[in-house]
């Protein structure tokens, strides 16, 4: 879906999946893994208020001691993404259920 953006920017309107990978630990210690799934929406708050870029509508988080464990943290955060994006594949969907303004077509 393509929509104009305040300012004349020509947007498209999408779903974001955010994955991170975060070690933690203090060498020689093994470290430990955190895998942080993140699903996200474009900011289509009204002109008065700043523009948030997105807005963070679901958020998943594993947190793992050995690699075949973060291996498998990984596989379930690509699960939860499909069950996410099968769910609502709309971005307007995810913003409704978390009362965010939806996106508008303004000039
Ligand atoms: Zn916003």
């Amino acid at each position: 879906m393509e929509c104009e953006r305040p300012g004349g920017e020509h947007a498209r309107d999408s779903l974001e999946i955010g994955l991170e990978l975060v070690a933690h630990g203090n060498p020689p210690e093994p470290p430990g893994w955190t895998v942080i799934l993140a699903l996200n929406v474009q900011c289509w708050c009204p002109l008065e208020h700043p523009d948030h870029g997105y807005h963070r509508v679901r958020t998943a988080e594993w947190t793992t001691a050995a690699p075949a464990a973060t291996l498998a943290a990984l596989d379930e955060a690509l699960t939860h993404t499909a069950q996410w994006l099968r769910t609502f594949p709309d971005p307007d969907g995810w913003r409704h259920r978390h009362g965010l303004p939806p996106r508008t077509g303004r000039p």
